[in-house]
């Protein structure tokens, strides 16, 4: 099975295709008509893992339209989202729920217009909450989990999500960290987003 449209590569003129397959995080892609163009191996293992959902199916995605694969009111919200991402030629940020059996997860999707409208880059990376109390504990955990070895935090200043500190490459989107930015939170720029942007 193909896991990217054969002109897909040549579209990606603001990233390299070696940066969306070394990603940890589920990326997707789609044409201007919202057919399926690329899936990276972290959606494909993902999808794999979680027993067949969310989405398409990851086993021959190339030419799936999205709105096939998505009902009901979330099937007209993206529709209308999309268009206009490809539009505006302006990033989108969306956060969504994406629930198992067993956990209640949110993501954070990042969408990256290509250049010339040619289509969509589609990043999603887990949503990482406080709890409401806001004790020092809670602040803790979030220092265990983020900090560097240096002492400092790396949020992207571009998407704003943040590192985590245990190799395994993967960002997240901490909201706590959103609105009220602790002294020990450098800035950084996230892979994808020094390509798209910097490059
Ligand atoms: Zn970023």
């Amino acid at each position: 099975m193909s896991r990217y449209a054969p002109t897909f590569p040549t579209l990606l003129d603001g990233f390299s295709l070696e940066t969306l397959e070394r990603d940890r995080h589920s990326i997707f892609a789609l044409s201007p008509g919202f057919d399926v163009i690329y899936v990276n191996p972290a959606y494909c293992a993902f999808w794999e893992a979680n027993g067949g959902t969310p989405g398409f199916d990851t086993r021959s995605p190339i030419g799936v339209n999205l709105f096939d694969a998505i009902a009901g009111v979330t099937r007209s919200f993206y529709r209308e989202r999309l268009e206009r991402v490809l539009a505006s030629g302006q990033r989108w940020e969306n956060l969504y729920a994406c629930p198992s059996a067993e956990t209640h997860r949110e993501y954070h999707q990042g969408i990256y217009p290509l250049k010339n409208a040619q289509g969509l880059v589609i990043i999603n990376s887990l949503k990482v909450e406080r709890p409401t109390d806001l004790d020092a504990r809670t602040g803790a955990e979030l220092e265990l989990a983020y900090l560097q070895s240096g002492g400092l935090a790396s949020q992207c200043s571009n998407c704003r999500r943040t590192l985590r500190n245990d190799d395994s490459g993967l960002w997240d989107w901490v909201p706590a960290w959103i609105a009220d930015l602790p002294a020990y939170v450098s800035h950084t720029i996230c892979p994808p987003c020094f390509e798209y942007y910097w490059k």
